[in-house]
């Protein structure tokens, strides 16, 4: 997904997609946003990372200089664990992934993988290092194999069907009349929501990155989908160092910490059962969306 955010790839992306008439038009602006022009520092070295340990420290950032968004936000995510990130719409969720990605420069602070200044490394670096799912999964109108095969260039065939298969999806393709070369989009066979974001998962788990960002991976999916989905997300993630994104409390219950962002900054952070001991917006959250989840329920009755 690398590729995805580099300039000239964007444009041949947005030059393939409006010509091919590709799916998911608003999801993928959603995505890429307002791609900033940030430059390689003069020095850039290259990232190196060892244990994959992400530092957010006192970070500042907004999009304009008259609306801060973060302020003075620190955030601690040892390496190989798994910090979710909550908070009400428009907190700054997705913003925390973007400066991660290096989409925008910050006001103040400093972001750290492995000790080093991401604002020091080379992009290209930094995001081979970062692997994305999404919400929603933008797919080419190309063959399945291709679009597993986006997530690291010059993957060979062995391991497109590896790692199709570590994201439970090899079934489902060998069943195609044509396999991998079965063709996907408006005019080839159309994938579900969940099926969309197992190639998702295909793509990352072929990049393997260290460090992994689910940003709402699973919001997108009806609940029964999701719990699947969220079995394949819990293994890719075990080795490496995640931030999952969630509107849906029940997705964040098994990470190692949780962090409530609000009005810019971490309110409250914890695991599950303290942040529900604490009494505060988590468990007040919670309490919400349990009810929710018993007014369905009793409403499918
Ligand atoms: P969340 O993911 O928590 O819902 P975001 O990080 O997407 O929130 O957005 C945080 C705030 O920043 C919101 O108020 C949103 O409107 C604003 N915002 C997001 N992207 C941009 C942008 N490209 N330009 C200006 N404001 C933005
Ligand atoms: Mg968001």
């Amino acid at each position: 997904l690398a590729q995805l955010f580099r300039p000239l790839d964007l444009l041949g992306m947005v030059y393939r997609t409006i010509r091919q008439g590709a799916l998911d038009m608003a999801a993928m602006f959603d995505l890429i946003d307002t791609p900033a022009t940030i430059r390689d520092a003069p020095n850039a070295g290259v990232l190196a990372v060892t244990t994959g340990h992400v530092r957010f420290e006192h970070v500042s950032f907004g999009y304009d200089a008259e609306r801060p968004i973060l302020t003075d936000l620190t955030l601690d995510v040892p390496a190989g664990t798994t910090c979710a990130v909550v908070g009400r719409s428009g907190a700054g969720k997705s913003t925390l992934a973007r400066l991660l990605y290096r989409f925008y420069d910050l006001n103040g602070g400093r972001i750290t993988v492995d000790g080093q200044d991401i604002a020091q490394v080379t992009q290209a670096s930094l995001r081979a290092a970062i692997g994305i799912v999404p919400q929603d999964t933008v797919l080419f109108n190309d063959t399945i194999g291709y679009n597993i095969a986006y997530g690291r260039e010059g993957a060979d065939t062995p391991e497109i069907e590896e790692a199709a298969r570590g994201a439970a999806i090899s079934a489902f393709i060998e069943r195609q009349p044509q396999g991998y070369d079965t063709r996907v989009g408006e005019r080839g066979l159309k994938l579900s929501g969940g099926e969309k974001q197992r190639v998702a998962i295909a793509r990352t788990l072929l990049k393997n990155p260290p460090i992994l960002i689910l940003d709402e991976a699973t919001s997108a999916l009806d609940s029964r989908t999701e719990a699947e989905i969220l079995e394949t997300l819990e293994r890719i993630e075990r080795g490496r160092t995640t931030i999952v994104i969630a509107h849906r409390l029940s997705t964040v219950v098994h990470a190692d910490q949780i962090v409530v962002l609000d009005a810019g900054h971490v309110a409250e952070t914890g695991t599950h059962a303290e942040l529900l001991r604490r009494g505060g917006i988590y468990a007040e959250m919670w309490a919400r969306q349990a009810q929710e989840r018993d007014e369905t329920a009793l409403a499918a009755e």
